[in-house]
């Protein structure tokens, strides 16, 4: 298991040494609007039955992968895109994501990109960050499925375990998805930034901030007052 996190570990060691202390951001659906430009192109490419636009198809079914009728060489289709790192420089930004990241990256910087991405991606990934103007930092992504499978976990917990593993010189995180808090253990001290959505309906106590655009992003991490400085002092943000 402790393989899984050898990059967490190198990260959370750099900022022992610096004294510092910083925060997590997720990349699809956070940064990258992934699933909705794989939706356009299934829809452009293959067609949809129903007719609905793919902000419609994103609404009535969620992520591509669930579209019924998009379950054959449309499912094939996407999964060649998760899989190649130049396809990565495709996909379009969110709106508001590069000025609220660096709004938050001047409050307390990001200390990696937590992702499920492959790793086998990370030049994409990088290179696509780079030329967006997201702020430098570490990309911390998945293990291979063969891996995780090994040891009897799914990316939602692997993406868990690492923010336990990070905390508490990683105060939180910035992700879009609910089912990484459900993953964390009931004693994760820090602050789960909930992107896109406006509602949090979980059986955890842990902090849970839901900031429905990326403006909020912003406002909601400055107003929690994540001082770098205090959480050097005390420990605790
Ligand atoms: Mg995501």
């Amino acid at each position: 298991m402790e393989s899984l996190f050898e990059d967490c570990k190198l990260v959370r060691e750099r900022l022992i040494q610096q004294g510092s202390a910083g925060i997590a951001v997720d990349v699809d659906e956070t940064l990258a609007d992934s699933n909705r430009y794989w939706a356009e192109c299934l829809r452009t490419r293959f067609g949809n039955p129903e007719g609905l636009t793919a902000s419609e198809v994103i609404t009535k079914y969620g992520y591509c992968h669930k579209v019924p009728y998009w379950q054959g060489e449309e499912l094939e289709w996407v999964e060649d895109h998760i899989r190649s790192s130049n396809a990565k420089l495709e996909i379009p930004v969110i709106d508001g994501a590069v000025a609220g990241l660096k709004t938050v990256h001047s409050n307390i910087p990001v200390a990696g990109y937590l992702t499920g991405r492959a790793r086998t991606t990370n030049d994409g990934t990088a290179e696509w960050l780079s030329r967006e103007g997201f702020p430098l930092a570490p990309i911390l992504a998945g293990p291979p499925k063969v891996a995780l499978k090994e040891h009897g976990i799914d990316g939602d917990t692997w993406k868990a375990r690492a923010l336990e593993i990070l905390f508490q010189h990683v105060i939180g995180t910035i992700d879009d998805k609910p089912d990484v808090i459900e993953s964390l253990h009931e004693d994760y001290g820090g602050i789960y930034f909930l992107y896109s959505h406006a509602h949090y309906q979980g059986s955890k106590a842990i902090q849970v901030i839901c900031c429905p655009t990326w403006n909020e992003v912003s406002e909601q991490v400055l107003a929690a007052g994540l001082n770098p400085v205090q959480v050097e002092a005390t420990g605790h943000p």
